[in-house]
């Protein structure tokens, strides 16, 4: 199971490696908080008033064509998007917004999905959020009440049959040895590289590369990946950066998609290239 903020956050972070178990046979559930209804149009394509009118419609057609792309199954969270605050001071959030729930009370549709589907693994945010939208923290915190809440039978016994999880894991965003990575594949290969400007004001951001525990190669699954973010057509430039970089040269130098293990309860020795690692052993096949 994998829990997002909002849809196209499941094909930009993760989607391969759910492309991949899904070609394995396992069953992937992405649980998605909100409907994204604050989200800006970001494709100048689609920046249209008729488009902004219906964004809560358009954005849920968007995820169902990724969710086939991607071949997973998909739930609504049922919260609303805060949309991401701009200015200085910062607006206070929208009430009644997915950023300003309590985490014990937001968890609860999350704890009866994870107690119907009865998920091993889960990925979620770190607790930056991956990156500082109030819903990307929210959905983290969400996550962990979640996770440690399912399995205890005296926790919330109106939401069904206590389920626990046996992992849980961050998706890892953008480290600087993976943005360095590409940017020197690109020089040597004689193109532009987008990343020079970034690279240099690195130091301002968090690099948590040091925090991977878990490399899971999915290269050849990059594509299915492009293709469900694009199906997402009001959220991304389909001539936006990301795809000036050719899938060859990413395959080549940055083959996987990466995790933080934040909680386990089975042995795997670390560093691993399995989100089953350790739990294959313990419940037979998938
Ligand atoms: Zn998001």
């Amino acid at each position: 199971m994998t829990v997002h903020a909002h849809p196209d956050d499941e094909s930009s972070k993760g989607a391969a490696t759910m492309a991949k178990y899904v070609a394995e046979g396992v069953q992937v559930l992405v649980a998605t908080c909100t409907g994204g209804e604050r989200g800006s149009v970001l494709n100048p394509k689609m920046d249209k008033p008729e488009v902004l009118a219906d964004i809560t419609n358009i954005r849920r057609a968007e995820m169902d064509r990724a969710r086939e792309i991607l071949g997973v199954d998909q739930a609504w969270l049922g919260f609303v998007d805060s949309g991401l605050p701009e200015g200085d001071p910062l607006p206070p959030l929208p009430e009644g917004c997915f950023g300003l729930q309590d985490p014990e009370e937001a968890a609860k549709p999350l704890i009866k999905l994870i107690r119907e589907f009865r998920p091993h693994v889960m990925t979620t945010y770190d607790e930056n959020g991956g990156y500082p939208h109030p819903d990307h923290i929210m959905c983290h915190k969400v996550s962990v009440v979640a996770f440690e809440r399912a399995g205890d039978p005296e926790a919330y016994p109106e939401l069904g049959e206590p389920w626990q999880p046996l992992k849980l894991y961050y998706n890892s965003g953008w480290t600087r040895a993976r943005m360095l990575a590409l940017h020197e594949g690109m020089l040597a290969a004689g193109l532009d590289s987008p990343y020079a400007e970034w690279l240099e004001k690195w130091s301002d951001r968090d690099d948590r590369g040091d925090k991977i525990t878990t490399r899971v190669e999915c290269g050849e699954y990059f594509e299915v990946r492009d293709d469900a973010l694009r199906a997402h057509a009001t959220q991304v430039d389909p001539d936006g950066f990301w795809f000036h970089i050719p899938l060859e040269m990413q395959q080549k130098v940055w083959p996987t998609e990466d995790f933080e293990l934040a909680r386990s309860l089975v042995d795997s020795p670390l560093p691993e290239s399995d989100l089953f690692a350790g739990i294959r052993e313990k419940v037979g096949s998938h």
